[in-house]
Parts: C-alpha cells; sequence; structure tokens
C-alpha cells in the first residue's frame, strides 16, 4: 500500500530487535524524513482474554504471543484492564520475555475506545467519552479509535471527523473486520493526519499477533511505546484471517453464546 514503505538500513541485530536507520515516513505523513535510530518492534495492540469474551486466559496469551515473535503485547479486555494485569503479572511470574502493556477496550457513549496506559487504571472508568479521554490523558494513555467504521460492531463512526482530538491514533487495519470497512479508516487516518495502527482483535489462540503493528521506539517500555504511537512512529500490517482463524473464531463466537 501506498506510504507504509519506508526506507530503512539495518546497523545492528540485537538478541531482541533490529536496531534501525528509519530515513523515510512510517506512514501517513505524520512523522517525514526522520533520521534517528530506533528499535523496530512488533507490538499486538489488539487482544481479548476470558476475562471479557476471548477464549484464552491471560497467561496463555503471553505464551502464545511469546511464541509468535511479538516483543510486547497489549491485552485489551472489554472495559476492564483486568486481563492485562494478570497477563503482566503471568509473563513476570512465568520468567517470559515479553512486554506486557495495560489495556481495555471501553464502551463509551459515542462507540468502542482503545485505552493503553503505562499503568492500568482501576475503579470507575468513565464511560463517557470526553471524561475518558480525561483520564487518558491524566494518566500517560494513548485513547485509539479500533474498527472505527464496522458496521456490526459499537463503533465511533462519524464521530471520528468530529471530535478527532479524542483520539491520538486510528485502528486502520481491524484483521477481524473486512476491508470495506478497513478501508474508510485509512481513509480517515490520511485526512485527520492521525498515526495509523493495525491490531488483530483476537478472541482466539490463532489470531494473536495476524496483524501486529510495526513500532520504532528507543526503549521496548510502556511509556517509549505509547509516546511512539503519539508521534505516528508506527507501521500497520495489512492482513486478515486466513481459513483457519475464521473458523476457529466462528467457533468461538458461537460457543460462547450457548448458555
Ligand atoms: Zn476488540
Amino acid at each position: 500500500m501506498r506510504g507504509i514503505s519506508n526506507q530503512e538500513r539495518l546497523e545492528v541485530t540485537s538478541n531482541r530487535s533490529k536496531v534501525i536507520e528509519v530515513e523515510d515516513s512510517v506512514y501517513n505523513g505524520v512523522v517525514k524524513q526522520s533520521r534517528k535510530t530506533e528499535m523496530r518492534v512488533k507490538v499486538e495492540l489488539h487482544s481479548h482474554t476470558y476475562i471479557s469474551d476471548g477464549s484464552m486466559s491471560p497467561d496463555a496469551i503471553v505464551k502464545i504471543a511469546k511464541s509468535r515473535g511479538l516483543d510486547a503485547i497489549a491485552v485489551t479486555d472489554h472495559d476492564s484492564f483486568r486481563g492485562s494485569i494478570l497477563a503482566s503479572r503471568y509473563a513476570k511470574l512465568l520468567g517470559i520475555d515479553i512486554l506486557v502493556l495495560y489495556g481495555a477496550e471501553i464502551l463509551t457513549d459515542i462507540g468502542d475506545v482503545l485505552l493503553i496506559c503505562v499503568e492500568p487504571l482501576y475503579g470507575g472508568i468513565p464511560r463517557d467519552v470526553l471524561g475518558l479521554r480525561d483520564v487518558a490523558v491524566e494518566n500517560n494513555c494513548v485513547t485509539i479509535a479500533p474498527h472505527p467504521f464496522h458496521i456490526l460492531m459499537p463503533s465511533v463512526k462519524s464521530k471520528l471527523y468530529e471530535k478527532p482530538e479524542l483520539f491520538d491514533a486510528i485502528e486502520v487495519w481491524n484483521s477481524k473486520s473486512i476491508p470495506l470497512f478497513n478501508i474508510p479508516a485509512i481513509i480517515a487516518a490520511r485526512r485527520l493526519g492521525k498515526p495509523g495502527v493495525s491490531g488483530s482483535d483476537a478472541h482466539v489462540a490463532s489470531a494473536v499477533g495476524v496483524a501486529p503493528t510495526i513500532i520504532y521506539t528507543d526503549k521496548l517500555k510502556s511509556e517509549d511505546i505509547i509516546e511512539a504511537i503519539r508521534r505516528g512512529r508506527v507501521i500497520p500490517t495489512i492482513k486478515g484471517y486466513n481459513l483457519k482463524i475464521l473458523v476457529e473464531d466462528l467457533a468461538w463466537s458461537l460457543f460462547r453464546r450457548i448458555p
């Protein structure tokens, strides 16, 4: 896709990640002609455990994420940081070398908003989007509009154009969605000059890491990843579910509806 390619020169290869000199825009013109030595890391920004409607346990999701070669994963259960808190705890307990980002997908008065934070938020998380944005800013979180134009999911849709200041980034590619709904998100990110990220929206094991966001960051730390998203140091992965994932995802969504 036009605009995603960038000229990179590999400088050093470390155990974890490549250190890269980025010489061109990473996406949609937000960052141009930046010359900086950064790490290039693969980050899953949208995933669910059984704390909400996913099939995986918090410990399973970190093991799977690590096995897929991800450097970091944001666990973003619906309306709760608990999945990400447990996943982070298990990763440390089990000695799994992966960064777990604290996150949640909050159903607000205008639709779903992904929240990724340096520290988990406890207590009552505001459901009004203005209040949620205030809390996000106060707590060093990024707000991302997930699947913003999906008509069957609670998405922000036209509110994205009406209130773009409420979002740090736009999920321009949601693997669980279809191109018909993702393309308007790509267009919106470009028109609004917002960073475009991707996410697998994984509810089942096979979907974890399908569409990681490539992030250019100085360090593999939550605050650096969050700052890199804000600054648009991101490249989305444009990849949907294959047949195996579609079948597993469909089977899970039918199974969990059985009373
Ligand atoms: Zn989701």
